[in-house]
């Protein structure tokens, strides 16, 4: 059986995998990233990691057929270059050829948001359908098309960025530049933010006993505070819902995709935001449209960036 690795590149965690074709994992490695150690380190650490992993999966990494990586930020998909990592440090790194030359086997390079979906598409929620989308919300927004089983790159490989979907247009200066952005106003972020200034602004909520510090309430907090009956954290979330429920029905409306599947931490609460997401994206949306399609949770968790990458170079 052909094996092949898989590497998620994060802003603090590098994870990496061994699997066959199939998605069985074979072996597994995580370390953190150590970005203000520099680009070298960096690259020494994802070699090191996949080593590790091929190590416990009984092989060696210049055995693999081909290693996937996912990275932050947009990707140029034909040179292989990562164009702007904000949370690495990293503008305009070749990092598949890097990485190529270091491995000594074939390197796919995608975009982390991408290769999770092309993860849940070919070995988690995704199965059943031609298209999808994926939407992972945590500390940002990102997304991932795959359409008619093909995912989708658009002209360099940067397209999907669901997170920047405008859904306030006087909302909150982006990072991006643009304003009223989607991850500006539902990511975990964004709700850890309108916490915090309930708090600070005086409100009645626990969240100010719950938090460790209630300068900086996180959104899991706020995830707490709302399970337990608190109307300050619930309107939050309920916000953050709203949003996404937005930009959901506008993307039914242009994709008439057969499913979005919720990624990220956010998922994590389940019912609690699917539930009001739906609602909204209902609302926003054509009727035939969105009875076509499930809002559905992500069913790989951690795995979902490695073993969509290892799916990506098993295609190349
Ligand atoms: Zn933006």
């Amino acid at each position: 059986m052909n094996l092949y690795g898989g590497i998620d590149l994060g802003g603090t965690k590098i994870y990496s995998i061994v699997a066959g074709a199939d998605g069985s994992v074979l072996g597994e490695d995580e370390r953190p990233t150590l970005p203000d150690h520099g680009l070298e380190v960096c690259i020494e650490r994802m070699t090191e990691s996949l080593a590790a992993a091929a190590s416990s999966a009984g092989t060696a990494t210049s055995a693999l057929a081909a290693v996937g990586v996912a990275a932050p930020g947009p990707i140029e998909f034909r040179d292989g270059i990562v164009s702007a990592a904000p949370n690495l440090g990293w503008t305009d790194v070749p990092l598949r050829s890097f990485l190529s030359d270091r491995l000594g086997v074939n390197v796919v390079l995608e975009n982390d948001a991408n290769a999770a979906a092309y993860g849940e598409f070919i070995y988690g929620a995704g199965t059943p359908y031609d298209t999808i989308i994926y939407v992972t919300v945590s500390t940002g927004i990102g997304g991932g098309f795959i359409l008619d089983r093909r995912l989708f790159q658009g002209a360099s490989g940067a397209a999907a960025e669901v997170g920047h979907m405008v859904v306030e247009p006087d909302g909150p200066i982006c990072n991006c530049g643009s304003v009223g952005c989607l991850e500006m106003l539902a990511s975990g972020t964004a709700i850890g933010r309108s916490a915090t200034a309930a708090v600070e602004g005086g409100r009645d909520t626990i969240l100010r006993e719950l938090a460790a510090d209630p300068t900086e309430v996180t959104a899991e907090v706020v995830a707490e505070a709302a399970a337990r009956g608190d109307a300050v954290a619930n309107e939050i979330l309920d916000d953050a819902a709203r949003y996404i429920g937005i930009a959901f029905g506008t993307l039914i409306n242009l994709l008439n995709p057969q499913a979005i599947i919720v990624g990220g931490g956010v998922s994590r609460l389940g019912a609690r935001m699917i539930e009001p997401i739906t609602a909204e994206a209902r609302r926003r949306s054509f009727r035939q449209s969105f009875e076509d399609c499930l809002i559905l949770p992500a069913a790989l968790g951690r795995r979902v960036g490695a073993l969509g990458t290892v799916a990506l170079a098993a295609d190349a």
